[in-house]
């Protein structure tokens, strides 16, 4: 392969010398970007290998056309490839079964599945319109058939009763008979996980799969596992017929890497991403915004999104409106943007959507805390006149006492607000300069 790749390369500069702009230099040292860009998202590394090797290859092979620089035609090439090595567009759950349409759900302790069983269970109830029955077949632990039993009435679905001194294939096979004669849609099967692979478990699950006959058999695996999902994936994959794989904790820090990997061990597409822990965190997963997030392009269609969903569109809007028209982004736009990131359920599932670079120095700071500070912050700047919220710049030192003790902070805590303020500021000139959008459209390039 590589002496391969060698002469492609040579032969490349030669036959391009002086017109095309791909050359041996950039393709190198592009490929040097990517590789660490994958490797810091936690893609294992034969994954990394393989995906290098092969968009090398497809960068060779491409013609450079128009005015784009090699670097753009090379990241678009990167982003077009991860896509489609994580799946093309998105899909969703297969029901085309004899109902009920038995779904099994697979993967480590602790990966999710509990979890995910019940979002997944909200899902197609709202949004598939389907009459829903759950689970536990984790004999093991009571207290998971209890979890199951808490988190199916969060999401209004039915929950079969199981014990711990039944057999896995027994319960699945009674709440199969009773999702039959009471006209369930879908069965969605929880199953006992181990902190590791072991090969009791292994074959459990392949006796379950094989009593119940799945038309999805889903593995669950947690995002933040990095590196060591390419081995639980392999496992899975052997003792299972896998047809789904379900991300979860994508809110977390890992850049997502998994994806890749657990996709290219599986080949099983990925279906949705964890996205909370709570009942309606879970998304249809979407392999090109995903793309985006592993290379540390951040994910605007998401953020996009989130900034509208569920909360003040009009507001917005009007905030769109003015970082378009270059109106000056002043303090109550960024009360609003508090009280909205609040509604959203904090900041850093935001922060996590935003690229690498802006938030390079964001993502050092304490979420936690920040979401703490974010009451105070509204205190801090309702104790300001509307004319200094209009125009922060006048507030100077005797205002800022004076808005300090109207809040009932420190002076530096106002200091503090008006740092932020300004980051932000900046922020909104940066995407209102086009640098975000020019990114972007290299990428669908
Ligand atoms: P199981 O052992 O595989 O059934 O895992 P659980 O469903 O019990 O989940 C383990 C832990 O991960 C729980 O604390 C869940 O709340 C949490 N969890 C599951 N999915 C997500 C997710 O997408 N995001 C976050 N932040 N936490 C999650």
């Amino acid at each position: 392969m590589a002496s391969t790749l060698t002469d492609r390369l040579s032969r490349l500069v030669k036959t391009m010398r002086g017109q095309a702009r791909i050359t041996e230099d950039n393709v190198q040292e592009m490929m040097r970007e990517v590789r660490m860009a994958l490797l810091e998202a936690d893609v294992a590394l034969p994954v990394v290998r393989d995906f290098i090797a092969r968009v090398k290859e497809k960068a060779l092979g491409a013609e450079v056309v128009g005015s784009l620089s090699p670097g753009q035609a090379l990241v678009g090439i990167v982003n077009k490839e991860l896509a489609a090595t994580m799946g093309e567009g998105v899909s969703d759950i297969n029901l085309a079964a004899q109902p009920p349409a038995v779904i099994l759900m697979a993967g480590l302790q602790g990966a999710g599945k509990t979890t995910t069983t019940a979002k997944l269970a909200k899902h197609l109830i709202e949004k598939r319109k389907k009459k829903v029955l759950t689970v536990s077949a984790d004999v093991y632990r009571p207290a998971a058939i209890e979890q199951l039993k808490t988190v199916t009435r969060q999401a209004g679905a039915e929950w079969f009763p199981s014990t711990a001194s039944d057999k896995p294939v027994d319960i699945a096979n009674a709440a199969l008979d009773h999702a039959r004669r009471h006209y369930f849609d879908v069965l969605l099967v929880d199953t006992a996980g181990r902190l590791a692979i072991d090969e009791a478990l292994m074959k459990e699950i392949a006796d379950l799969h094989a009593a119940i006959k799945p038309v999805e058999t889903l593995f669950v695996v947690d995002a933040m596992q990095g590196q060591d999902a390419i081995n639980t994936a392999r496992a899975f994959k052997e003792a299972l017929p896998l047809t789904g794989i379900v991300l979860t904790k994508m809110d977390g820090d890992s850049r997502g890497g998994a994806a890749l990997s657990v996709r290219q061990v599986t080949g099983a597409p990925i279906k949705f991403a964890g996205v909370s822990e709570k009942i309606d965190g879970l998304e249809v997963f979407d392999a090109e915004r995903h793309a985006g997030r592993i290379l540390g392009m951040g994910d605007i269609v998401a953020l996009v999104e989130e900034v509208t969903k569920g909360v003040d569109m009009a507001a917005a809007q009007k905030l769109a409106e003015k970082v378009k028209s270059g109106d000056a982004f002043d303090l109550n736009d960024f009360l609003s943007q508090i009280s909205q990131m609040k509604k959203m359920g904090g900041l850093s599932g935001l922060m996590d959507k935003l690229p690498t670079q802006m938030t390079a120095k964001a993502g050092q700071v304490d979420m936690d805390k920040a979401e703490r500070d974010v009451r105070r912050m509204e205190g801090i700047i309702c104790s300001m006149t509307p004319l200094e919220r209009r125009k922060p710049d006048l507030i100077k030192a005797t205002r800022k006492r004076r808005i300090a003790a109207g809040a009932g902070v420190h002076v530096q805590e106002v200091n503090r607000l008006l740092n932020q303020f300004e980051q932000m500021r900046d922020m909104m000139k940066k995407m209102k300069g086009g640098g975000m959008m020019k990114m972007m459209k290299r990428l669908g390039g």
